[in-house]
């Protein structure tokens, strides 16, 4: 084989791996998009359930507030009987009600507290059930994307073990120029002519330099892109 067609035959191969790794990393990347998904999830949970405790420990501190106000009135109605003049009467009943408003105004509150608090609760329940069939459904599909990737994984260390052979019966100069096309070239060192044009620019290739390719065992490269051409 003429170093042309051995290069052609390499960039084949070169292909298979790259498309290999492609779409390994392609899976990987779904793998990723699943786990993110998962996380965020828990994450959500996770900033649900502290503004719950928060919430919780905000409704406590104002039940213990309403519980203070409470035993307040009860010493101001203990000293009801002791009142014997109208300015204490008054005073009695300006303090009382005071205390009956901020207890009142505690009391809405909590109820406010209360009614987030189901409502936070229902979305940490939601969330969780959601997580739950994330995880089932993700589990699934990440058992199927490694078997997949373990089947790429297969194919491209048996790629590479048949590249190295093959490459190996190439001259290295030939595979220097080619490995230099390969990386300038977007991934294309090798262009087939066909009705003679270079697949790799789509320009017309002069009958000179054709008769080149099938007379001359030297490596023959397409004037207008300098891939190295090959005749199928
Ligand atoms: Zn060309």
């Amino acid at each position: 084989m003429e170093n042309n067609e051995l290069l052609y035959n390499l960039q084949k191969y070169d292909i298979a791996i790259k498309t290999a790794v492609c779409e390994m990393d392609s899976l990987s990347g779904q793998k990723n998009l699943m786990t993110a998904e998962v996380k965020k999830i828990e994450s959500d949970i996770e900033s649900y359930e502290n503004k719950a405790k928060a919430n919780s420990i905000e409704t406590a501190k104002l039940e213990k507030e309403v519980e203070f106000i409470e035993t307040q009135i009860k010493k101001i109605n203990d000293r009801f009987l002791l009142i014997k003049t109208e300015k204490e009467l008054g005073k009695y009943n300006s303090e009382l009600e005071k205390l009956n408003a901020d207890k009142g105004a505690l009391e809405e509150k909590i109820i406010a507290s209360m009614e987030k608090q189901e409502k936070l609760s229902a979305r940490i329940k939601k969330l969780k059930a959601e997580l739950e069939l994330k995880k089932a459904e993700f589990s699934e599909e990440m058992l199927l994307i490694n078997e997949k990737m373990a089947a790429h994984k297969e194919e491209l260390d048996k790629l590479s073990a048949h590249r190295r052979e093959f490459v190996s019966g190439i001259p290295a100069a030939a595979v220097e120029i080619y490995d230099k096309l390969m990386i300038s070239k977007n991934g294309v060192a090798v262009a087939v002519v066909s009705k003679k044009i270079c697949s790799g620019c789509h320009l017309s290739i002069s009958d000179n330099t054709l008769s080149q390719i099938k007379f001359k065992t030297a490596m023959v490269c397409c004037p207008n892109c300098q891939r190295i051409i090959f005749l199928e």
